[in-house]
């Protein structure tokens, strides 16, 4: 159920309407709006008749929701969540690059990556200080000295920096240094930890499970915004199939699905997607067309020596070129 304010409704009125729902048992959710506030109910098991708020003082209408996701359909907010990111915006039309190595490795490799993205014009450096990966043998991350150096990079350039959190553990010292806090697909259905995240109330990119559909990355998005954080991201990064190629099936319809069903701003990671360097730009330019808000992308300053997904990293010419073709594309498409 979604209960839309009249534009004139009072501030006392959105709270007595809220308190109502507290009453009845459910949990109501503000949803910030341009010319009027919506509250969204969750924590009902069934439907709930409209006839309980109908006449509350401020209501202009009731609209039944009827998808199991709520808060991040576009059912319940009808205009784009528009994300401002230290005065960039994301999901206003725009296109954002977020591109950086997977693994923050060393201080020299990671302000060569800095100074090769802001010489491309994006504003956005992702690298990874704690990795998720598939072998406990593998390469795991600098850990805190990664994260110092992400601050670093944060204070010497203009770039706001993506970078993942773990677990609860470790998510303090991540929000403190992340613009935007990653939730990596292996973590997708971590409800505590998406939880906690949408608690800190920073912008959190949200990358799809390798084997979710649509609605359990939805309805992970969920979590984040009950936490009253509308600051979300959701990120398509490939998916599993029987296809052995590619590292996964990059599933670009996922990308039209996202904005056509939900409110919230899309990003599309050709390169976990596909897995290999060659194929990343036509992915890339494809997610473009696709209605990708930001193309999160992995580039190395020496691919062959990366400590993790340098199969899938652009070396820096290639993502150079890349990125102002982009750029161009996304000029054509604001043009057509
Ligand atoms: C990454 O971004 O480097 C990463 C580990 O991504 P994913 O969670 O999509 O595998
Ligand atoms: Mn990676």
């Amino acid at each position: 159920m979604l209960i839309v304010m009249s534009p004139e409704a009072s501030a006392d009125q959105i709270d007595a309407v809220c308190r109502r729902v507290r009453e009845l048992g459910f949990t109501p959710n503000k949803i910030p709006g341009a010319g009027r506030t919506a509250i969204g109910i969750t924590g009902n098991p069934g439907p709930v008749p409209p006839e309980l708020f109908a006449h509350l003082p401020g209501v202009s209408e009731c609209v039944r929701v009827t998808k199991p996701y709520k808060l991040v359909s576009r059912e319940t907010k009808k205009e784009p969540t528009i994300i401002d990111i230290r005065n960039e915006k994301i999901g206003d039309g725009s296109l954002q690059i977020v591109a950086g190595p997977c693994s923050v490795e060393s201080r020299d490799q990671i302000m060569k990556c800095a100074e090769v993205v802001q010489q491309s014009g994006a504003k956005f450096l992702r690298g990874g200080a704690f990795k998720p990966r598939t072998s406990p043998y593998l390469f795991q991350g600098l850990k805190d000295e990664g994260l110092k150096l992400l601050d670093e990079v944060k204070r010497n350039f203009d770039l706001r920096i993506v970078t993942e959190a773990l677990n609860t553990e470790t998510l303090d010292a991540v929000a403190q240094v992340a613009d935007v806090i990653q939730i990596g697909a292996r973590n997708m259905q971590n409800f505590t930890l998406l939880q906690a995240a949408g608690a800190t109330k920073k912008a959190i990119v949200l990358k799809r499970g390798m084997s979710a559909t649509l609605q359990e990355l939805f309805l992970a998005g969920e979590y984040v915004l009950a936490q009253g954080n509308y600051n979300l991201i959701l990120c398509e990064r490939g998916i599993r199939t029987f296809e052995t190629m590619t590292r996964n099936t990059f599933d670009l319809s996922a990308v039209v699905m996202m904005k056509h069903h939900t409110h919230l701003p899309v990003a599309a990671d050709p390169s976990h997607g596909v897995g290999i360097d060659w194929a990343v730009p036509a992915l890339a330019k494809a997610s473009v067309m696709a209605g990708a808000d930001v193309i999160m992308m992995e580039m190395h300053p020496d691919p062959a020596r990366a400590m993790s997904d340098g199969q899938q990293s652009l070396d820096f010419p290639a993502y150079l070129k890349l990125a102002k073709e982009l750029a161009e594309l996304q000029k054509w498409k604001a043009g057509n």
